[in-house]
């Protein structure tokens, strides 16, 4: 009789009898806040509940200024526009991300430069950095992938020296802290995402935080077919209500990317669960790590000093195949899948050879000239730590497993500790 669940034996968590915390998280009180919004008949257009997240939102982040948009992609395609960035320019984006951080850089027809991670947590290695800087570089997007942090120190600190814009990435980090500041404060811009799987959710849309009122006037004229702010939208800037054009004179172009005032209900709800929700993610996270230390073959993302407060998408850990008795990787994810009852990935895929960043199947939209086409071939880029990370080294579980009590963690630890014993089950 074989032990572990992929082979037939008892699962380490019966899912049915007792299963993952769910997500998304809601209760009567988006209930009432959806409600209201239908009978109000305002149902979307600079409307009383995005105001209010945006206020909301830009208080918790610690930033001036933050604007809705319809998701965490178009955020970072505005933000570049904001910035100034377009042809001729190039903009620096770790190789282990969605791969919505470099497409955004071609939608504006710029160039994405691919650098590698670093070994510790998998962001963008800041000695990488450096390396890539040319005259043509103008920004660089530091991602804070999943349970980690980019160095911020050292990113604003090359930033500063070289003269370049920072946007951050946060898709993954709203609420977590560098040095008691927040994700999207650091930054000259910071990019958040409320899809589905993020922790937090409208099921859809964005956020775009700033402490530049110039940036802030520009990000929202964006998002809303290039009107001024409305009266009250954007905290300071309040003049020529819905207009076009700045006190200059100067119009800008752009189209429709306003969120609903549906998921402006939702996200002011969802806002107020967050800090008791990061903060037990943070527990939990912290005490799995500290288990993970003592199994043998898999090893914890180490926690940054600097990070004064912890935010999860995934929770990520390594995997040592030599170590876990020459158990490809592959392996121990599907049987990991088996024993705890839930979805266990691998990183993203790197951007130089993802199938989801293909730059080369739009030549209509992307071959501005024959230079432009060959620098924008994700090929080009070496990012041996991504690809190792991708290969050999990535185990990926969603952030809802650190929403439960410290027996869940305890539970985990020992589904591993089952797959190490039991190895030889699945090594043929
Ligand atoms: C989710 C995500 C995005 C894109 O956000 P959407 O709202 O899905 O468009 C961008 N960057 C990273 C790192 C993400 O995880």
């Amino acid at each position: 009789m074989k032990k572990l669940a992929i082979n037939g034996g008892t699962p380490s968590r019966d899912t049915t009898k007792n299963p993952w915390p769910k997500w998304p998280v809601w209760g009567t009180e988006e209930e009432k806040g959806l409600l209201e919004v239908l009978h109000s008949g305002v149902w979307s257009y600079n409307g009383p509940k995005e105001t209010e997240f945006n206020r909301l939102f830009a208080e918790y982040t610690g930033v001036k200024h933050a604007i809705c948009t319809v998701n965490g992609t178009v955020t970072m395609q505005i933000a570049l526009e904001a910035l100034g960035v377009g042809l001729g320019d190039e903009v620096i984006v770790p190789g282990l991300t969605w791969q919505a951080t470099a497409a955004t850089v071609l939608d504006v027809n710029a160039i994405p430069i691919l650098v590698d991670v670093s070994e510790d947590n998998w962001c963008i290695d800041p000695k990488e950095i450096e390396k890539a800087i040319t005259p043509r570089t103008k920004a660089i997007i530091p991602v804070h992938l999943y349970g980690a942090f980019a160095d911020m120190d050292a990113v604003m600190e090359i930033a500063k020296k070289h003269n370049l814009y920072v946007m951050e990435d946060c898709a993954h980090k709203h609420g977590g802290e560098w040095n008691g500041k927040k994700a999207g404060s650091i930054g000259d811009i910071g990019s958040f995402s409320y899809q589905l799987s993020k922790h937090l959710t409208a099921g859809e849309g964005g956020s775009l935080t700033t402490n530049n009122s110039k940036l802030a006037e520009r990000l929202d004229a964006l998002r809303n077919c290039g009107r001024r702010p409305e009266v009250g939208m954007l905290e300071g800037v309040d003049k020529g209500a819905g207009d076009y054009g700045d006190d200059d004179g100067n119009f800008i172009q752009s189209g429709n990317l306003r969120i609903t005032e549906f998921q402006a209900a939702i996200l002011i709800e969802g806002l107020k669960r967050l800090p008791a929700q990061n903060a037990n993610r943070d527990d939990n996270g912290e005490y799995l790590n500290s288990l993970l230390e003592d199994i043998d073959g898999v090893a914890p993302i180490k926690r940054d000093k600097r990070e004064t407060k912890k935010a999860y998408f995934n929770f990520a850990f390594k995997y040592r195949k030599d170590e876990f008795k020459g158990l490809p990787i592959e392996k121990f994810r599907s049987a990991l899948e088996a024993e705890l009852g839930i979805v266990v990935d691998a990183s993203y895929e790197p951007l130089n050879n993802c199938s989801l960043y293909v730059p080369h199947t739009k030549p209509a939209r992307h071959k501005l000239d024959d230079a432009y086409w060959k620098a924008i071939d994700p090929k080009r880029f070496s990012l041996p730590v991504c690809e190792r990370v991708f290969k050999e080294e990535s185990v990926c579980l969603h952030h809802k497993v650190l929403m439960g009590t410290k027996s869940d963690m305890e539970l985990i630890a020992s589904a591993i500790k089952k797959i190490f014993n039991y190895a030889e089950e699945l090594i043929t």
